[in-house]
């Protein structure tokens, strides 16, 4: 075999979407075959001609071809535990749904979905429960993310549009964030926004965020608000906007409805009162007026900071109450704008996949809406009253009212509010279907039967991003095994209850002509979602497919939209309503739980991590569960940094490692929501959350919860690579006698962080014995190519075993959090280590031919801490722009651009106080790095 042989052969390119957030950046998937052993590889890249991303990719977006692996997939039916054909599986599905339905009435079955479907499977799940089964119980993990826009849309537009499209974060004059960190979860739209302020500095930004987060490096002011008060913050706004007279009266009266009464109650709390309630000075709030009122041209962006609070709908409709006054919406540059965080959650919208909505952006309670939809199915019956909200849906399993559910494409285990008592609910539901892609998840626990579903790269149909634009997922590669489309399973399950004509579609192209047909269906412009030009399109057009917004009507050419800037709305009068926003209800406080707990997303991790959690590169950012506190907070509980924390709330308490951070706010500390017990042992975050819910919305409350913390005094702390090899290793610490553990990918193996109460020797003679059991157990490795090295004294406990010069897995446990590089350790998996050479690794130190990169700062260019700190200090006068000039850090997505900021400010205070360490958030989570820096 020669050279060329070797090279890849690059020969087929599909253009598809992300399949993470709602920015639905388009990618190019490019498939190669290796011809060393045949297998198919894939590189992806931003498409350069998709309107969402330009050609740009995020670190999760990058690393797309990394997660494409067979891994961990669902390959086959599982019918209680037990590998079945798809027709035993489906057979029993429609028998136990059929006999639920006989028993117990349509109301006693349910499904709960995902923002992660396809358009076409959200259609035909949507259609076989509100037409065929005839109840609205299906619910979709979109409720807790944005379904207090949907609710302050349609308060205030009468229908759920988001009016404007993301060329006006371009055009605007003032961005104002509000409760959306977009450089970690929305970052291409970050991006775009830091190239337009580059471009015309006169752009101005302003977050408003309990958290000083990395979104905050580009913005000229960060309004630091009390958690939960950012509707009297915009109530504030619109008083001051009449006051200062910047009202837009011939756009109220021309286009809107019941501003007087809103406005009295907006001046509820005046300028002081509002200060105090918001935590923000009457200085920061006047200039924060003024520059809105001042400025034409202003988009105000919100996403779960707003949306996931027992608020949410009131604080969307503070907002949008601000842009009405003022006529600010529908034209470039201008309006209230809502970012959804999954990649399909628009598109759940427009099928109605939320409980208490109908198909294409129709009301259950409109009879009319319902006759036009029940005529467009021909369906027997139709849904004549909302569902089960999520959190109530779960609340009936557990109450013995669900008797059968179907979960598809979500881990409400982990995702859900009172996370442990759904899966108590699951434990005593009597029947349980779960569609997924991966074989391990905590919901997968709870199911009878397991369906495996298509993956991204597999599956095909559309998806719409934040701004309405309706974009392709293509297939690029076989399916995995035996899994099937989802759509593919709804419609086996549909036919066998008896809907044989209604749901025997061919492809998913017949679904989306389906899909748009009604949404055109008796519509005449009555309605906002009409992509009516779709439905005559042929399969060979739906292939080829380009990014749209829609609306799309028939026989209308199509171009880029906006709604509203001249009106008609789609209320019954075509007005706008305004709605008055009641100031805040007080807080029970409670002694016991003195913080406030705002739960979130990191920048490189997605939900629960059963796609991200296996990519080696996602993985080296953060590495652990954390909880970021305020210094003055951690010091009030004697809590040091990288100590590990137990946090209580009324429901539960976890385990994670403490991140001392002066970006929190005092009071109220941060956790991400991604760990699940796939990845550590007590770290599922949404087991502390209460539950309680907006009650317009329905979307449950997680930015506040209270909480109490305390340090968890761990006798041992341990750190420990695993080959690939040895992966019964990783396994063992699911019981090794350590209350605390946590495990990352990395390149050839993994990374576990783990601390306890027992004695440090007893848990080294624990991990000894039980590495001598696995060796015993690998038939694939020969006895004596093992050696095995270790280290001890009186509080240190080290060893390193290897097969041949390759290490299969080293541990080091001490007393206090170990002082080890994790990432350099790590990459020792991947090389070959000659005898002489190998008491370096229980020294835990680099070789001069080795340098420690530290923590991963960059996780496109895998740049570390170390390397950073290295050329920022060489420099007289280091930048970001320098630093990516040598290193490349930050030049790709730009999401660590804010950490390397902090870094070259820690090494020029550094250069006075030398005994300063670095701030980075990914240095921080590893306790070496923190002695090191
Ligand atoms: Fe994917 Fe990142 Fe684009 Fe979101 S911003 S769609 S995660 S590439």
């Amino acid at each position: 075999m020669n050279d060329s042989d070797i090279a890849q052969d690059f020969h087929r390119e599909t253009c598809t979407t992300c399949p993470y957030c709602g920015v639905g950046c388009g990618v190019r998937v490019r498939e190669s075959s290796a011809s060393q052993n045949g297998n198919k590889s894939f590189t992806v890249t931003g498409d350069d001609n998709h309107p969402a991303n330009y050609g740009a990719l995020c670190s999760k977006g990058s690393d797309l071809a990394a997660t494409l692996s067979a891994d961990d997939r669902l390959t086959d039916p599982l019918v209680d535990g037990s590998i079945a054909s798809w027709d035993h599986a489906l057979d029993h599905i429609a028998e136990r749904f059929q006999q639920t339905i006989e028993a117990h009435g349509p109301e006693s079955v349910a499904f709960y979905v995902s923002g992660q479907l396809l358009t076409e499977d959200y259609y035909v799940v949507n259609k076989l429960v509100k037409g065929y089964i005839g109840s609205a119980n299906i619910d979709t993990n979109s409720r807790l993310c944005m379904s207090s826009t949907v609710a302050g849309h349609k308060r205030a537009f009468g229908s759920d549009t988001v009016p404007g499209c993301y060329e006006d974060l371009e055009l605007a004059d003032l961005i104002v964030l509000s409760g959306s960190n977009l450089a970690w979860c929305h970052p291409i739209l970050y991006q775009r926004i830091r190239a337009a302020k580059k471009r015309r500095p006169k752009l101005k930004v302003i977050v408003i965020d309990p958290r000083q987060t990395a979104t905050c490096d580009l913005v000229d002011s960060h309004l630091c608000i009390r958690p939960d008060t950012d509707a009297d913050l915009f109530n504030g706004l619109l008083g001051a906007l009449a006051d200062g007279k910047y009202l837009n009266k011939s756009y109220i009266a021309q286009h809107t409805e019941n501003f007087a009464a809103t406005l009295k109650q907006a001046r509820a709390l005046n300028l002081k009162q509002t200060s105090a309630t918001t935590g923000l000075s009457t200085t920061k709030l006047r200039k924060f007026y003024h520059l809105f009122a001042e400025t034409e041209r202003v988009v105000t962006v919100f996403s779960q900071g707003i949306n996931q609070s027992t608020r949410g709908t009131d604080t969307v409709n503070s907002i949008i109450n601000c842009h009405l006054a003022t006529g600010r919406i529908g034209q470039p540059g201008m309006g209230p704008f809502s970012v959804t965080g999954q990649p399909n959650a628009m598109g759940g919208r427009e099928v109605g996949g939320l409980a208490n909505m109908l198909a294409a952006h129709m009301d259950l309670d409109n009879p009319t809406h319902r006759d036009i939809v029940q005529t467009f199915w021909q369906s027997p019956r139709i849904a004549s009253k909302p569902g089960r909200k999520a959190v109530d849906l779960f609340n009936d399993i557990g109450a013995g009212k669900i008797k059968a559910l179907w979960i598809m494409a979500t881990n409400p285990v982990d995702s859900m509010p009172q996370a442990g008592d759904v899966a108590q609910a699951l434990s005593r539901c009597p029947f349980v279907v779960v569609s997924d892609i991966v074989s391990h998840s905590d919901t997968q626990a709870y199911a009878h039967v397991r369906l495996p579903a298509l993956a991204w790269g597999e599956k095909d149909g559309t998806v719409t991003n934040s701004e309405r634009r309706i974009s392709r997922q293509r297939a690029f590669k076989t399916p995995t095994g035996n899994a099937k489309p989802d759509w593919w399973a709804v419609c086996e399950v549909a036919k066998r209850l008896g809907y044989e004509k209604a749901f025997d579609y061919p492809n998913a192209a017949t679904i989306f002509r389906e899909h748009s047909a009604l949404s055109g269906f008796r519509n005449a412009g009555s309605r906002d979602f009409d992509i009516g030009h779709c439905a005559q399109m042929s399969d060979q057009d739906y292939d080829s497919l380009q990014p749209f917004q829609w609306p799309w009507r028939t026989g209308e050419r199509h171009s880029n939209t906006r709604f509203f800037a001249d009106g008609p709305f789609y209320t019954p009068s075509g007005k706008a309503r305004f709605v008055p926003v009641l100031p805040p209800q007080s807080h029970p406080s409670s002694p016991s739980y003195p913080l406030l707990l705002n739960t979130g997303r990191i920048r490189d991790q997605w939900h629960t991590m059963t796609r991200t959690g296996h990519s080696a590169r996602l993985s080296s950012h953060l590495a652990e569960p954390f909880i970021e506190i305020h210094p003055e907070d951690a010091a009030r509980h004697d809590i040091a940094p990288a100590d590990i924390v137990r946090v209580r709330s009324a429901n539960n308490h976890v385990l994670v490692r403490a991140l001392l951070s002066p970006r929190a706010q005092r009071g109220v500390a941060f956790m991400p929501m991604h760990w699940s017990d796939q990845f550590s042992s007590r770290s599922r975050i949404n087991t502390l959350i209460s539950g309680n819910t907006d009650p317009i919305s329905g979307q449950p409350a997680s930015k506040s919860e209270p909480i109490s913390m305390s340090r968890f005094d761990a006798t041992h702390y341990g750190f420990c690579i695993v080959h690939d090899k040895l992966q019964p290793l990783t396994e063992w610490f699911n019981q090794a006698p350590c209350e605390y553990w946590a495990k990352a990918r990395c390149d050839h193996g993994y990374r576990i962080e783990f601390a306890g109460t027992t004695s440090a020797g007893d848990l080294f003679q624990a991990w000894q014995a039980q590495l001598s059991l696995v060796l015993e157990r690998a038939d694939a490795l020969a006895d004596d190519s093992i050696s095995v090295i270790q280290y001890r004294d009186k509080h240190n406990h080290r060893a390193a075993c290897f097969y041949n010069d390759t290490l299969l897995a080293a541990v080091f446990i001490d007393r206090q959090p170990v002082m080890v590089s994790r990432y350099w350790s790590a990459s020792l998996l991947a090389e070959k280590h000659s005898e002489h050479k190998r008491h370096r690794i229980l020294a835990a130190q680099a070789a001069a031919d080795q340098p420690d990169k530290g923590a991963i700062v960059c996780s496109c260019f895998m740049v570390g801490s170390h390397q950073i700190a290295g050329v920022a200090s060489r420099q007289e006068r280091p930048t970001v722009e320098s630093i990516g000039d040598a290193l490349s850090a930050g030049t790709n997505c730009g999401s660590c651009r804010s950490e390397i900021g902090q870094i070259i400010k820690a090494v020029s205070i550094k250069r006075h106080t030398p005994q300063t360490s670095l701030p980075s958030i990914a240095a921080q989570t590893n306790a070496d790095e923190i002695a090191s820096a």
